[in-house]
């Protein structure tokens, strides 16, 4: 944010009294922005056990492989959200099943859910933001090129108890590594 939406003035980044709380304030008018965390909205869609990557033609983690996900449009569900970026990212078609994870990664300002789903079919076409769309078995995941840890952790969850034969519900609470303690 630059500009105030109230006189046009330039808009400062100010620390609030509580802890953590920066926002943009503007110095002629004195009105302070609220912003709200986004949320984003991602997929493990599956297919005879197998799970859809795609890879990252844009920045950030240019090349590395990552769920269908993307910001949830206003006016769109979550589930509606997800089910469009699968198509946008991989060309395919998903049936959602039910929300599996909920991440909250404070240091972006951002909330995602995590579905389950099933693919439709298995004809992948890549749009603008990926190079590439595959199914993945457990044994094949390139973890070292799955660089967001919200995709590592909740995959990693997931798989683990998708072995055990009981999926539960993941809530999870992403602190970069810098930033800890
Ligand atoms: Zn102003």
């Amino acid at each position: 944010m630059k500009y105030c939406s109230e006189c046009g003035a330039p808009v400062v980044l100010q620390r609030q009294r509580s802890a953590h709380a920066w926002r943009y304030v503007c110095e002629t008018c004195r009105i302070v922005f609220y912003q709200a965390p986004r949320l984003a909205a991602a997929c493990i869609a599956e297919w005879e056990h197998r799970i859809l990557l795609c890879r990252r033609a844009v920045e950030p983690e240019f090349g590395c492989w990552e769920l269908p996900a993307g910001f949830v449009a206003s006016g769109e569900s979550a589930a509606a959200a997800a089910r469009r970026e699968t198509l946008e990212e991989a060309g395919v078609g998903v049936s959602i099943d039910r929300p599996y994870a909920l991440l909250h990664i404070p240091s972006v300002n951002q909330f995602r859910v995590v579905y389950l789903a099933c693919l439709l079919d298995t004809t992948f076409r890549t749009g603008a933001e990926t190079s590439d769309a595959r199914l993945f078995a457990e044994h094949e995941i390139p973890w070292e090129k799955v660089e967001f840890a919200t995709t590592r952790d909740t995959l990693r969850h997931y798989l683990a108890e998708r072995r055990e034969g009981k999926l539960g519900f993941f809530f999870a609470e992403i602190v970069p590594a810098w930033l800890d303690p």
